[in-house]
């Protein structure tokens, strides 16, 4: 679904950053912007800071920044349209929804309402399993006697849900809700000619609330106590629980995630508890299904490092086969995804408390790469000293490989099993990737810059050229940074200062014509709507790049932050000058070279000698010329 620029921008315009990252992140005003402890890294002094007149947070610490969209897919882990909808629904603003029907539209919005509602009753279920627990002996001996505390418990949510066929009748009053068979609470059972039977779907079993990023609950694991069956029982799927996506322990663990810089993907929801209740709260599980593409991509928006861990025996060998083709599409240069391997009579919450937690961490550390485990998959049951045997392997490796992105990685993965084949390089390369598509594989960065790089026609009220004036980077850039930051300083500026900017070279000049096109058709916006019309524009980078600077901390003498002392209305004020103060250099320098260029041309051309005067008079207004200059040429 494409939501158009336009919507995206209107709705920065009118939500507000420091409401939005309040929501999650306690913030003092300090000055002109708000301060608080960064929700990215781990810091006890705050120095996350979020400016409501750029509608933009900034980390001094760790460098985090962005806007409210980007706060949401950052530390929500939420989707770029998922963070849209998000924003747009808490102010009342309806997403636009390309070629939506007004019946789908209503089929969406009632979607919606009912996933809403769903949430509603589970977390009341969710309360109500809470306070069994209180009452419930044996449960509470369960769980101490896995080694629990009473804080682990309480951040997890665990609860009890009581013996007894209707026990959350006296929840729900209208036990015939048919919310309660929707949100899986609640089975339906009718056989032919009898009465239609309806009970509690989890009896007598400790409880597990499964929440979604946003923290919601959508569904429930229920482990039996002692030995009834199925030892572990979860919530069917419903509109609101899709177990191919959902991964238990992320929402509770998104935090841990950064401070640790890896997630451990276990197998069920008691590794994760115990997991973290022994010093380990970066563990997340899927919920009795194989990890899939879905799990992998999900993780990615919160690290860069993966860390699958199984038990040795076969089933877990077979889990790790699944979540290798899960990784596959996902393991860029960038990023690391291993696979660790306990002995077999070991989970990791037997594994640390025979061994402790630094032997664990130390196996974490070891864990085997995901090249390395590839390989080892491609080569099961082949008989590598045969012809036939090897190219066994390349075969069983194909599939893997191809499905790996682009990038060192892959290259290296090619050499490293040729050799295992016997076959060169090239040999390979050829068998596996015939010519047109082998010819040219591009390095990442050059491909990204050639798909993204669409030199489009600008919308140009003033119809600038495009530029090609050339000024030290460093002041273009210092322009863009006051702009960017206060852009209805633009409007103060006369045509001759828009067409300076407008016509510098790239990628400067196409920021401000750009900027120009802003300004007609959106009026004045603050820097976190600007970044967000800026995607996939050719002065994308470049304005990244100046406003990383944008941001100034203060600090007093102990090394705290002090508050911005300047009120909004005094940075305008300072940020008109400083742009005065540049434009008028700017503006000095390039007459100084058509100055030169009219010299240059006189001989041939007798208008030139005009223009000459011309422009010196105009360098000679701007009162930048040295007095002994001007005299000389009087
Ligand atoms: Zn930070």
């Amino acid at each position: 679904m494409a939501i158009p620029q336009s919507f995206i921008q209107e709705l920065l315009a009118r939500v507000d950053v420091v409401e939005v990252v309040g929501r999650y992140v306690q913030l003092k005003k300090g000055g002109a912007n708000f301060m608080g402890l960064c929700p990215f890294h781990g810091e006890k002094s705050p120095s996350f800071s979020v400016s409501p007149a750029k509608q933009f947070f900034h980390c001094f610490g760790c460098g985090k920044n962005g806007n409210a969209i980007g706060f949401l897919m950052e530390h929500a882990g939420m989707t770029f349209i998922e963070a849209v909808k998000d924003l747009a629904q808490n102010i009342g603003m309806q997403v636009p929804e390309d070629d939506a029907s007004p019946q789908d539209r209503a089929r969406a919005a009632e979607q919606r309402q009912k996933q809403a509602t769903l949430t509603d009753v589970l977390e009341k279920a969710g309360e109500a399993y809470r306070k069994h627990l209180r009452n419930s002996p044996k449960a509470i001996e369960y769980f101490k006697g896995r080694g629990l505390s009473g804080q682990v418990a309480k951040d997890f949510g665990l609860g009890y849900a009581p013996e007894g066929w209707r026990s959350l009748a006296s929840v729900f009053p209208d036990y015939q809700d048919p919310l309660l068979a929707e949100s899986g609470l609640v089975i339906v059972n009718q056989e032919d000619g009898e009465e239609e039977k309806r009970y509690d779907r989890f009896r007598d079993r400790v409880m597990f609330p499964i929440r979604n990023v946003k923290g919601e609950c959508i569904g429930f694991g229920g482990r039996v106590l002692g030995e009834g069956t199925p030892k572990y029982l979860n919530s069917p799927e419903t509109p609101v629980f899709s177990k191919g996506r959902e991964l238990y322990g992320l929402f509770e663990a998104r935090n841990a995630l950064r401070d640790m810089g890896y997630v451990l993907v276990t197998e069920g929801y008691m590794d994760v508890v115990a997991l973290a209740q022994l010093g380990f709260p970066n563990a997340v599980a899927t919920l009795g299904t194989a990890c899939t593409t879905d799990h992998v991509q999900k993780l990615f928006r919160f690290t860069d490092s993966v860390v699958f861990s199984f038990d040795g025996d076969g089933a877990g060998r077979r889990a790790a086969r699944k979540a290798l083709d899960g990784a596959l599409p996902y393991a860029t240069d960038v990023r690391s995804v291993k696979f660790l391997f306990l002995p077999p009579e070991h989970d990791p919450d037997s594994y640390i408390r025979e061994f402790g937690k630094e032997a664990f961490a130390h196996c974490v550390t070891e864990a085997m790469p995901l090249s390395r485990f590839l390989i080892e998959v491609a080569r099961e049951g082949c008989d590598l000293h045969t012809a036939e045997g090897r190219a066994h392997m390349a075969s069983n490796a194909k599939p893997m490989w191809m499905a790996l992105p682009d990038g060192a990685l892959k290259r290296q993965l090619l050499s490293e099993i040729a050799e295992l084949a016997d076959l060169g390089n090239h040999e390979l390369q050829d068998l596996w990737m015939p010519a047109p598509a082998a010819a040219a594989p591009a390095r990442p960065g050059e491909f990204k810059k050639s798909s993204k790089f669409k030199p489009r026609e600008p919308y140009a009220p003033k119809a600038y050229k495009r530029g090609t004036r050339l000024i030290p980077q460093g002041r273009a850039d210092h322009a863009a940074r006051v702009l960017l930051s206060h852009m209805d300083l633009w409007e103060d500026l006369s045509t001759e200062d828009h067409n300076l900017l407008c016509e510098l070279a790239p990628p400067h000049g196409p920021l401000f014509v750009w900027l120009d096109q802003q300004h007609h058709e959106h009026g004045n916006q603050a820097w976190g709507a600007l970044r967000e019309g800026l995607r996939e524009h050719e002065s994308e980078d470049l304005a990244l790049r100046v406003m990383a600077s944008a941001f100034t901390l203060l600090l007093d003498d102990e090394g705290n932050p002090m508050p911005e002392s300047l009120t909004p209305e005094q940075q305008r004020k300072e940020a008109g000058l400083e742009l005065r103060g540049i434009l008028n250099k700017i503006l000095f320098e390039s007459l100084d070279v058509q100055m030169k260029e009219a010299i240059a041309e006189a001989a041939a051309d007798p208008t030139a000698m005009q223009r000459y005067k011309a422009l010196f008079e105009r360098r000679k207004q701007l009162g930048l010329i040295p007095q002994k200059l001007a005299e000389s040429h009087d």
